[in-house]
């Protein structure tokens, strides 16, 4: 019988990385023996491609990463058949969203999205590097924004984008304005590119996230992790294996990965 598989997803942003100082070296222990495990670490963020580049390149991690919650899914070259970077997209194109949300704020909506700002003023609200900065404002089919009405109004306005075929989801600090789609569907899509690639046996998924943009992945997941945040309470998960890390950021998702190691027996092959 062959050996079960594992793929691992893990959310960015106060789940690998410390919420405030976006470091995740606490983590290093534990992406260590899942690289010398063979397990994938899929990146799936609300971040942009164009972010998690260096990123990875950082972290050393080498496998498809999940961008902007779940928009579109990047595949680096000669990973599975193709020696180019394949992208898939499960999001419309930004510019028709942009369309949208400027026809909204002709209708007296008031809000602060990415389009509107310059590197420098992204940098002063979120406290990222200039270059990171930019990165983030990339952005290839959802699109960040601060709601500056009440809440009454905001219902509103997601009742709008509903007619336009939008949802908006809720991030670490943004709103973000998407199509239907999210985290688990194109965890889904990349699970299905693996079991095609890797052929008959058992494949299984671990998931971790801090907030509820992390829902879908971490329902869809065998193996969910859910680590303390600010958000986190909002995150409802009803799965029988949902699990909480002891800590937040990369330290408890350091300790949860190497006890789901061991109950797993997931080892170096
Ligand atoms: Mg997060």
């Amino acid at each position: 019988m062959k050996p079960v598989r594992y793929l691992l997803f893990t959310d960015l942003d106060g789940t690998l990385l410390d919420h405030h100082s976006y470091q995740w070296q606490a983590a290093e222990p534990a992406l260590r023996a899942l690289e010398r495990a063979g397990v994938p670490v899929i990146f799936t963020t609300s971040k942009t491609a164009a972010e998690l580049a260096p990123l990875q390149q950082a972290i050393g991690n080498q496998h498809p990463c999940i961008a902007e919650n779940g928009a579109l899914v990047v595949i680096p070259p000669h990973y599975f058949h193709s020696a180019e970077q394949q992208v898939h997209y499960l999001g419309e194109p930004r510019q028709t969203l942009l369309a949208i949300l400027a026809r909204l704020r002709d209708k007296g909506f008031q809000f602060q999205m990415f389009s509107d700002l310059s590197v420098q003023a992204l940098s002063e609200l979120t406290g990222l590097d200039s270059t990171s900065a930019g990165l983030a404002l990339q952005r290839q089919a959802t699109e960040p924004l601060l709601w500056q009405m009440g809440e009454a109004q905001l219902e509103h306005f997601r009742h709008e984008l509903a007619a336009e075929g939008l949802t908006l989801l809720a991030g670490g600090r943004f709103l973000h304005v998407m199509g239907h789609f999210d985290k688990g569907e194109a965890m889904a899509w990349l699970v299905n590119a693996y079991r095609q690639y890797w052929g008959p046996g058992t494949l299984k998924t671990i998931a971790l996230g801090d907030g509820p943009n992390d829902a879908g992945m971490l329902m869809a997941a065998d193996y969910p992790v859910l680590i303390p945040g600010a958000r986190s309470a909002e995150c409802v998960i009803d799965h029988s294996r949902l699990r909480h890390a002891p800590a937040p950021g990369p330290k408890g998702w350091n300790q949860s990965v190497l006890a789901l190691m061991r109950e797993l027996s997931i080892v170096p092959a």
